[in-house]
């Protein structure tokens, strides 16, 4: 039978505990980019195909919490071990084109058309560029409009639906939609043309704020539009493993969604921010720093629970 040590002043694992917060909150800062976990540096080779293609929305109407990061970095990780991956960006800033080097100046063909105009999404879609099996949908500003111009439209919230159901020629086995910062009729056609919501969760003060309103949105959209939409994954992202608050954040969203949270943190790491700029993402613009290692540890893990869900 295993004795629990006694619990006072003078156990080892009191002073244990104790020294670790003294001497995280005395000791000299850690570098920058530390990792808040042991990644494996390991490479492998492919991981499951999901059973049929899995069309994740990457939503949060706060700006700025690594929606986008996500999108663009699991996408990539994804590509990686050998699967077909979309990145539909449904965000008029176009960030995640940028991140993917597709091009979305002015007048390119873009997710504006496909929504607005019925244009197919196959005739928009563009192989990114040295990374074989990983595609972008690109935006354009004019998306900013369609906000306005889908409200008249018939099925307006099914938009982005219907032009994946009539795009099967590209046969994705991941398709992820990069939200803009709003909850408006984008995101909502993000949810009603997904099966699952990521949400990332910034490890900040206020993370918490409108996830209660986020969360409405999606019941709202699986009640009245689509049954099958479920939040299936919450990401830990931005995490300074240096503060007190991130591991409360973090251990404060654990504790009320358990299992959809990834075991995987995305720390806050300068090269994260950097990769863009070079039209990349950090899988491969820096694949060793802890950034890049983090979000191959989120993608594994969302490939191999789709493996397990589909032997369950
Ligand atoms: P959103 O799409 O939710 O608005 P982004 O993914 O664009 O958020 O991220 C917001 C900003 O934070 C960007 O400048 C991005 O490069 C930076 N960023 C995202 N994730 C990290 C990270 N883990 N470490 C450092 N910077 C990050
Ligand atoms: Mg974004």
């Amino acid at each position: 039978m295993s004795q629990t040590p006694p619990i006072n002043g003078d156990s080892p694992l009191v002073r244990e505990a104790l020294s670790s917060v003294v001497s995280r909150e005395t000791a000299a800062p850690p570098p920058a980019a530390a990792p808040s976990v042991g990644y494996s540096t390991r490479r492998e080779g492919d991981w499951p195909k999901p059973p049929h293609c899995r069309v994740m929305t990457v939503a949060n109407q706060k700006g700025g919490v690594g929606k986008t990061t996500t999108a663009v970095n699991l996408a990539a990780a994804l590509s990686m071990h050998g699967q077909r991956v979309l990145v539909v960006d449904l965000d008029p800033q176009g960030n995640a084109s940028t991140a993917l080097a597709t091009e979305h100046r002015a007048g390119t063909p873009s997710v504006y058309q496909v929504l607005v105009d019925d244009l197919s999404l196959a005739s928009i879609v563009k192989e990114v560029p040295e990374m074989p099996g990983l595609f972008c949908a690109p935006a354009t500003l004019d998306l900013a409009g369609a906000e306005i111009e889908l409200v008249p439209m018939v099925g307006r919230e099914a938009r982005l639906k219907r032009a994946l159901n009539s795009f099967e020629e590209m046969e994705f086995d991941y398709i992820f939609i990069d939200c803009p910062p709003s909850l408006g009729l984008l995101t909502v056609n993000a949810m009603a043309a997904a099966q699952e919501v990521l949400i990332p969760i910034q490890c900040e003060y206020y993370a918490l704020e409108g996830l209660s309103q986020l969360l409405q949105n999606v019941e709202l959209v699986r009640v009245h539009l689509n049954q099958s939409l479920s939040l299936s994954t919450i990401l830990l992202t931005m995490y300074d493993g240096r503060t007190r608050l991130a591991s409360q954040v973090a251990d404060e969203v654990r504790s009320h969604f358990a299992d959809t949270v990834l075991d995987a943190v995305i720390p806050r790491s300068v090269r994260v921010s950097e990769a863009p700029s070079y039209g990349q993402s950090v899988m491969t613009y820096d694949p060793g720093s802890s950034g890049a290692m983090a979000y191959m540890e989120a993608a594994r893990e969302i490939a191999h629970r789709a493996a397990a869900l589909a032997k369950a």
